[in-house]
């Protein structure tokens, strides 16, 4: 381990937005120090993304398994190994792990294990060693938050955090809270056998999304056995001999053995000596400006410390950015709403861009096209159900879609994509180069998609835009 010194670049904080930073740095010349106090990859690759991904992906096996009759296919399905399925989870992480730090230390980056603490704009503290940097970068993360008088026990009163090193399936669970993570949990778990409830305050799953998808989800959960009490909030929780009870402002008593709270993440940053040395915090997160700095020009700050959406590719980006910014490249701010976000439960919930009820919001004319999975050769072997809904600007001076000719006037520019069903997350790459890209519908519909495949929803849904529907009526 190196004992202090100095570099062009200290990274405090080795999760995607730290190392992302530092593996950039790095290749850009420059000297980085990578501070950790647990595992460089971070909650993504710990706690967070691969091993819920692994867990989704046991959880589909177990439907196929379950489900193989309809398919004509004959099996037993004898129960799930949790065990098992968790030697799998640590293989697949451990295996990402050692990757990467093979990666780092190819670009000759210096890790220094240990807890870090700002001591000065330009130096960071770990045990007697000091680390000087020519600039600072802040990534210090998230963790699970609870809300006022519910404690986690780690045991019938947990996070993702414990939830993901579960070795038995649940007999019964409340999860509090309807987003991503709340959803995924409740997927992996009815997959697995136990009886679910999701509870959220407001009057959708997965908020953030579009109506249209969460509404889909909610019908496709329903038909799966999980509930979910929408519109509701958490009032007090008691033990009771089998696990817990959680009273909600409905009145309605929920029993379960376990409650998983998964109201939110919120940042690391107390006591790490970020305001004593001039970084500004606003509710706990770093402020920054649209270029990842902060308030002291030698200090900039990424990922889910930062009040921008928390996803593993969000840091990822920012931290190169930043890196890039450090080594003298021309840099843009990121915009946030091109960023692809998926939820990956059965179904799986996709999207880019803004939604109708956003648009709406922001005064701006659109037209929308949704194309029914049921006329998806693939999805339909895949037997799933679920639709994609594109938005684009209203074709000026008009509104709705160009005639049936494809002449005119047509949309313009491509302003959100939402995709629900399984499988649907891998398409979401192609929706963000649409919307990045500022493509009008008329640009996607002269592009082929491969038949048969679940791509073809999106060539569809944009030849449907452009005023030439093929497999699609209104
Ligand atoms: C259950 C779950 C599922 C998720 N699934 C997805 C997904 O599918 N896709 C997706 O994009 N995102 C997902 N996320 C979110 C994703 O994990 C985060 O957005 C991402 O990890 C944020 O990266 P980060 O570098 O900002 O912070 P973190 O990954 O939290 O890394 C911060 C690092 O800093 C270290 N650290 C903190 N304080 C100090 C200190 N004082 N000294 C030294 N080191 C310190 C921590 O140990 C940690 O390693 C998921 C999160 C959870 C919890």
């Amino acid at each position: 381990m190196a004992e202090g010194g100095h570099y062009d670049i200290v990274v405090l904080g080795g999760g995607s937005g730290g190392y992302a930073c530092a593996l950039r740095a790095a290749e850009l010349g420059k000297r980085v120090a990578l501070i950790e106090r647990d595992k460089v990859g971070g909650t993504c690759l710990h706690r967070g993304c691969i091993p819920t991904k692994a867990l989704l992906h046991a959880a589909e096996v177990a439907d196929s398994a379950r489900e193989s009759a309809k398919f004509g296919i004959r099996t037993s399905f004898e129960g799930v190994d949790m065990p098992g399925v968790l030697t799998y989870q640590q293989s697949v992480v451990d295996r990402l792990w050692k990757g990467l730090q093979s990666t780092i230390a190819s670009r000759k980056i210096d890790t220094i294990l240990g807890d870090g603490r700002l001591v000065s704009p330009t130096s960071v503290q770990v045990g007697d060693a000091l680390y000087t940097g020519d600039h600072i970068v802040l990534a210090t993360g998230s963790v699970p938050r609870s809300l006022p008088g519910l404690e986690i026990d780690g045991a019938r009163i947990i996070t993702s955090d414990e939830a993901l090193r579960m070795d038995r399936v649940p007999g019964s669970a409340v999860i509090l809270g309807g987003g991503v993570i709340g959803v995924e949990f409740a997927s992996v778990w009815r997959s697995f056998g136990a009886e679910v409830t999701i509870v959220e305050m407001l009057p959708q799953l997965l908020p953030l999304e579009d109506e249209a998808s969460a509404k889909v989800l909610q019908r496709a959960f329903r038909r799966r056995g999980i509930a979910a009490e929408l519109g509701t909030a958490f009032e007090s929780v008691r033990y009771t001999a089998g696990g817990v009870a959680v009273s909600l402002s409905s009145g309605k008593t929920l029993e379960a053995e376990v409650l998983l709270v998964a109201v939110g993440r919120g940042p690391v940053s107390a006591g790490l000596g970020y305001e004593e040395n001039g970084v500004t915090l606003t509710r706990g997160f770093v402020d920054v400006d649209g270029l990842c700095r902060t308030a002291v020009p030698t200090i900039s700050a990424v990922g889910d410390l930062i009040a921008t959406p928390q996803l593993a590719h969000v840091g990822f980006a920012e931290g190169i950015m930043v890196a890039e910014r450090l080594g003298g490249l021309d840099v843009r701010p990121i915009d946030y709403d091109g960023v692809p976000r998926i939820t990956y439960s059965d179904p799986e919930v996709a999207s880019v861009g803004i939604t109708s009820a956003q648009a709406a919001e922001r005064g701006i004319a659109v037209t929308e096209v949704t194309y029914p999975l049921g006329g998806n050769g693939k999805s339909v072997i895949l037997q799933t159900q679920g639709h994609a809904k594109v938005i684009a600007e209203a074709p000026s001076g008009a509104s709705g879609a160009s005639g049936p000719d494809g002449q005119g006037a047509g949309p313009g520019r491509v302003l959100g994509i939402h995709l629900i069903g399984s499988r649907v997350g891998e398409l979401i790459a192609e929706g963000q180069l649409i919307y990045n890209w500022d493509a009008e519908p008329a640009d996607v519909a002269a592009l082929i998609h491969p038949h048969p495949t679940q791509s073809e929803i999106i060539g569809e849904a944009h030849l449907a835009l452009a005023g030439k529907p093929l497999h699609f009526h209104a």
